[in-house]
């Protein structure tokens, strides 16, 4: 397993050089005054201290001699003791105030934390080290910049370092990251998606699946006591759960077949409500928070699409009209990520593989999320069976179709704010959100790409 590790913040955790390389500059900093970030706003705003001048300096005494008094944590010398581990940084030879070599400085660091005869690769720009990364077949890269992992080319598991919220596997601290490292060690590993890594251990295969949050691993673990999910896990850590590799599975179709199914198992989660004490992910009872979930994605926009996407919703949003409010709506479960791969048959059972997400919500989402994903194509016959099964599961839920309808375009384009962050769903997001566009310029009174759906429900409620 050939592991890349990230030097500055990564490996080396650099709060104490902070404090350090003040006192060297002669800044006098308050008690409550400690890490990177406070310390610049503190050098920034403060009158006798010269911005952005002393500011620079401290960070030349930081990664020049306040690196000794830098941290590594002992994890990160049992991983460089045991995998095949590179240290790859894009350090500048020279510090921006001129005074130290900032190579050298780290080598001595790392010689005197016993990581001197680790290989380490210093490359001149980000550029370079995201080809160097690419290029040289890594089978893990571990960062703590989500431009580096955003920029690499090639099919290694990219671990986020205190990532917050990435895209990426986001691991807290080295501990997570050796028990990660043992536990998938000496085995051929293969990224199957960005939070999944599939590998052996004893000629079984196995899953590490890393969670955004705790909640999301502790859903998954409340699910194991339902027959339709089969799988069996372990927890590690509070961020990672390990499945066994289920294998005869065959893919399903949203067919009459897999409608009986459904309402069986979903009569099962039914009884069991009064113990389902969690709620679904971003759950969304009324209107106003679907809006919400909507900004808080929105605050992420970070890229060429950013722009079409606010005027957009800027338009979705002049279309409100009246009081959209629906007063009568039932709690009940919810599965927001209900898509084609999160069900498989095996033996003629339907298996149910992804619980991260599921708890008490607005049934509604589960149906409005299903149309919009973009994780499936569902073709026509297969629309017409989620109706209908729709309409089973909500049978005494009078005002359900309403809100499918009131919230239809919403739903739509908060699918947009989902799935653009992935690189490889640009350009249908640009699509989608070119229809809709049209559909705005149209005056039609449905938004989303999926209008069709949301008139056959109109038809339906009509007859
Ligand atoms: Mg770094």
């Amino acid at each position: 397993m050939k592991i890349a590790l990230d030097l500055d913040n990564t490996i080396i955790n650099y709060a104490n050089s902070f404090v350090s390389a003040c006192s060297l500059e002669g800044i006098e900093l308050p008690n409550n005054i400690c890490s990177k970030q406070e310390i610049k706003n503190f050098i920034r705003n403060h009158d006798h201290y010269e911005w952005p001048m002393d500011w620079i300096k401290v960070q030349g005494r930081v990664y020049g001699e306040a690196i000794l008094d830098a941290a590594v944590a002992s994890e990160v010398l049992d991983i460089a003791e045991k995998f095949d581990v590179t240290i790859v940084s894009h350090k500048s030879e020279m510090s921006l105030c001129g005074r130290y070599n900032l190579r050298e400085q780290a080598q001595v660091f790392l010689q005197s934390r016993g990581l001197g005869e680790v290989e380490t690769i210093f490359l001149d720009t980000l550029e370079e080290k995201i080809k160097y990364l690419s290029e040289n077949s890594f089978d893990i890269i571990v960062d703590d910049l989500e431009a580096v992992l955003d920029g690499v080319k090639s099919n290694a598991i990219l671990l986020h370092y205190e990532g917050e919220d990435s895209n990426y596997l986001k691991v807290s601290n080295w501990e997570e990251v050796l028990l990660i490292f043992n536990e998938i060690t000496d085995s051929k590993i293969e990224k199957l998606a960005t939070h999944l890594i599939k590998y052996s251990k004893n000629h079984k295969k196995f899953i590490l699946k890393g969670f955004r949050e705790t909640s999301r691993l502790e859903r998954e673990l409340y699910s194991l006591k339902y027959d339709f999910n089969p799988r069996y896990v372990e927890a590690i850590g509070k961020k990672f759960l390990i499945f066994k590799y289920e294998e005869n599975l065959s893919p399903i179709y949203f067919d009459i077949e897999f409608k009986n199914r459904f309402i069986e198992i979903y009569k099962v989660l039914q009884e069991d409500m009064e113990n389902i004490s969690f709620n679904a992910t971003d759950s969304a009872l009324e209107r106003l928070d679907y809006k919400k979930n909507i900004d808080r994605r929105m605050n992420y926009l970070d890229n060429s699409i950013s722009k079409e996407l606010e005027t957009l919703y800027g338009k979705i949003l002049s279309k409100e009209k009246g009081d959209r409010k629906i007063e009568d709506v039932r709690t009940n479960i919810c599965f927001p990520d209900f898509y084609r791969e999160n069900f498989y048959e095996r033996d003629g059972s339907l298996l149910l593989m992804d619980f991260e997400s599921f708890g008490r919500d607005d049934l509604s989402r589960t149906f409005l999320n299903a149309i919009h994903h973009f994780g499936h194509d569902i073709n026509n016959r297969e629309e017409s069976v989620l109706i209908d099964l729709f309409t089973d599961l909500s049978i005494g839920d009078a005002s359900f179709w309403k809100r499918v309808k009131l919230n239809f375009d919403l739903v739509a384009f908060e699918w947009l704010l989902i799935a653009y962050r992935r690189e490889e769903n640009l350009s249908k997001v640009r699509s989608l959100a070119n229809i809709m566009s049209s559909n705005i310029e149209k005056n039609e009174e449905v938004v989303s790409w999926k209008k069709d759906i949301w008139w056959i429900i109109d038809d339906r409620l009509k007859s």
